[in-house]
């Protein structure tokens, strides 16, 4: 626990730790329900995840299914937006409501005093009666283990890094992951360079006229039946299954679609396949997902052997003044996209609005 003196922290109702969409969805519900919060977000600017996402990307729905609450995102000129409509669009949502968020500013750590959750930063504390976490995952990127992969002189990139196709033109590259990262980095760099998609199973592509739009309805439905006890209505098409973009779509058409099972192990200068033959390697993309962003609630014990914590409608269980929002299915239906997140930031902001000390009235 941390020994910063609590009586020298800037007292304030709700701290939200983040700055990406998830923060300004449970902001836009705070400032209606007229809670006193700040925001402490670690980036120079707005758009969270989306200011590191690679130059090509597109959201895989139209602007209006990829709204925060309150204001539509607006039309954009071709059908999906762009990664610099969604950062523009995020940035003036932060104006549009006048959301006070301070940058950069990193949150090191929440821990416990009597009168409330202390929030540490490298600009200052804040003593908050109620904190929302919603610091995402692209600062958390997953490679899963490989026998050899230290031996391996190559280079290994994260999709979390990559920004575009030409550095890595006439070479050998190696995407692993079966989901759309995966297939849009694959299909942009097939176009350069000698590519090999290695995925654990054969991917699930989507039929050309299915975009995000269905797969969120889909999805909306297969939850309505769970949470009513009926058997799955929509078997196939989860948010993970691809979307045939057109980029994928012509990745498809050049036949560089296809993938093979992993190989075995890495050696000094490519991996060794299952049946024993070997391939030169120059580069891998590993496109192999991320982790949630919780290492400033370590001083709360909060989170579990799964590297997540345990929530009930996304608030922890261990710490009830704490609530989680936009990792994941974990702590929210949806709650990792642009449309989705709304549900579970109007229900933190409620569950908030609704917490016994009575955030309005009560002295810290
Ligand atoms: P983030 O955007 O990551 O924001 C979290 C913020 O918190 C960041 O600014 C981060 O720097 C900051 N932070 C982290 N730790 C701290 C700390 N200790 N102190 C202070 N600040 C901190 N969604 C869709 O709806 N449609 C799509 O088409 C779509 N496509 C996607 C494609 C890709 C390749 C990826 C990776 C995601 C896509 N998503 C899509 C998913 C989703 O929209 C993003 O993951 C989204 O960025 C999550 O928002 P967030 O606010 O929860 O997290």
């Amino acid at each position: 626990m941390s020994n910063s003196n609590a009586s020298t922290a800037i007292s304030i109702d709700v701290a939200v730790i983040g700055g990406g969409q998830s923060a300004l969805a449970v902001a836009y519900f705070l400032r209606r329900a007229g809670i006193g919060y700040v925001v402490l977000d670690d980036q120079p600017g707005p758009g969270g995840a989306w200011q590191h996402t690679w130059d090509s990307l597109h959201l895989f729905s139209p602007a209006q299914w990829s709204s925060l609450p309150g204001w539509l995102m607006p039309a954009t000129s071709e059908q999906y937006p762009s990664r610099a409509n969604v950062i523009g669009y995020l940035t003036e949502y932060e104006k549009r409501y006048e959301i006070p968020i301070r940058r950069p500013v990193d949150v090191t750590s929440v821990s416990r005093r009597e009168t409330g959750l202390l929030v540490s930063t490298d600009h200052g504390e804040w003593l908050a009666k109620a904190v929302v976490s919603a610091t995402g995952t692209w600062g958390h990127p997953y490679i899963p283990d490989y026998p050899g992969q230290g031996s391996f002189e190559g280079e290994q990139l994260h999709s979390a890094h990559y920004s575009r196709p030409e550095i890595f033109h006439g070479k050998d590259v190696l995407v692993v992951g079966g989901g759309n990262s995966g297939a849009q980095i694959l299909a942009e760099l097939s176009q350069v360079c000698h590519t090999t998609w290695v995925t654990l199973e054969e991917p699930t592509l989507l039929p050309d006229e299915v975009d995000g739009r269905v797969l969120f309805e889909r999805a909306t439905e297969r939850w309505k039946a769970r949470a009513e006890g009926r058997p799955d209505p929509a078997p196939t098409g989860g948010l993970g299954d691809i979307v045939m973009v057109p980029p994928v779509r012509d990745a498809r058409e050049r036949g560089v679609l296809h993938s093979v099972r992993p190989f075995s192990h890495f050696t000094v200068d490519g991996v060794v396949w299952k049946d024993g033959s070997h391939a030169h390697v120059d580069a891998v993309i590993w496109c192999t997902g991320f982790r949630p962003v919780l290492e400033h609630l370590r001083p709360l014990h909060v989170i579990n052997d799964a590297g997540r914590v345990d929530v009930v409608d996304g608030r922890a269980v261990l710490e009830p003044r704490l609530w989680l929002v936009g990792y994941g299915e974990w702590c929210g239906f949806a709650s990792a996209t642009l449309i989705g997140v709304m549900r579970s930031a109007r229900s933190a902001a409620s569950q908030i609005d609704q917490y016994p000390t009575s955030l309005g009235n009560s002295t810290l």
